[in-house]
């Protein structure tokens, strides 16, 4: 489509933003399916947060992603909460509906998509690794999808116990525990889980390293790395190498964003496609 003096907008606020990828998979997917929509990226120093959004909403835009480090502040300069970013208590996307602005997670149930592609999470036992904005709507996505145990390993204790304490107030038969991140008992409880997941940067792009010693992973445990670049990191790397299935996030990546086009368009867009632009975006060498 060209854009004319009808083409409407959505995009993305987060400092920085320079990286991201959603306005190269949702701008593919408008132009395959032929909408008159485009996405941009806008760079909102924290300061300017309260006139962006209402900037946003007085320019017409259809609604907008939220990243780092606005997914909570966000909150309040929304007129609405959708429940599961009450339960998650952050928002990535949020629509403009009848002049209100309503906020919307679209993290958990764009992980619990991704991850089931592969695994179950029925009667699973999960240890979760990281306390913060990932880690709430992986925690929030296992719940929902019928997980038995979840496991909260965050370097700060207090925030593993905030976040746990949320948890067993929202999902009350859900058996929740928290630990700090180093231990024999963060060990135990990691060797216990089925299913592994990382929700902290550790392991990106020009950082390396693992946020859990992997010598605590057992052949039979699933993976996933909510990080996505590079492909494999370190931890993904090593447990697949000591037996382990793993999986990284950028499924989830791809899952929330097509939930939020929904959400924006009423059209359900094609996962599958918008994998294939996103990963054409990082094998390119321009990046
Ligand atoms: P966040 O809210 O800032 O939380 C970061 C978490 O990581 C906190 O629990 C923090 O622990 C922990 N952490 C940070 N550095 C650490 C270190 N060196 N060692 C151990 N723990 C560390 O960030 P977020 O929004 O949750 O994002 C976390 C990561 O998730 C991102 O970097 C991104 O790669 C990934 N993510 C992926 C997707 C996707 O679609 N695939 C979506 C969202 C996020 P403390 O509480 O102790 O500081």
């Amino acid at each position: 489509m060209e854009i004319s003096a009808h083409t409407r907008m959505v995009g993305i606020i987060g400092y920085p933003v320079r990286h991201s990828l959603s306005p190269i998979m949702h701008n593919a997917e408008f132009r395959r399916l032929g909408l008159d929509l485009v996405y941009l990226a806008w760079e909102v120093h924290p300061e300017s947060l309260p006139a962006a959004v209402h900037g946003l909403k007085a320019l017409g835009a259809v609604g907008f992603n939220v990243t780092v480090p606005h997914k909570q502040a966000v909150v309040t300069e929304l007129d609405e909460l959708h429940e599961q970013a009450k339960a998650i208590g952050a928002v990535n996307a949020v629509r403009f509906e009848n002049g209100k602005a309503v906020g919307y997670n679209t993290d958990a149930d764009g992980w619990r998509e991704d991850i089931e592609q592969e695994i179950s999470l029925r009667g699973a036992s999960l240890a979760i690794i990281g306390a913060g904005g990932a880690a709430r709507a992986v925690a929030v996505g296992a719940c929902l999808g019928g997980a038995a145990k979840i496991v909260l390993c965050n370097r700060r204790f207090e925030t593993a116990e905030s976040l746990g304490e949320l948890l067993h107030h929202f999902f009350p038969h859900v058996d929740v525990q928290w630990s700090s991140l180093c231990g024999d008992r963060c060990r135990e409880l990691v060797r216990a889980s089925q299913i592994v997941v990382n929700a902290t940067p550790v392991g990106m792009a020009g950082k390396g390293g693992t946020p859990i010693p992997t010598e605590w992973l057992t052949p039979e445990q699933y993976v996933y790395d909510t990080v996505y670049t590079p492909a494999e990191t370190q931890l993904l790397r090593e447990a697949r190498q000591r037996g382990c299935r793993v999986r990284n996030g950028l499924g989830m990546l791809v899952r929330q964003g097509a939930k939020a086009f929904e959400l924006w368009t009423g059209v359900a867009p094609d996962p599958d496609a918008m994998l294939r632009s996103v990963q054409n975006a990082l094998e390119s060498p321009r990046r």
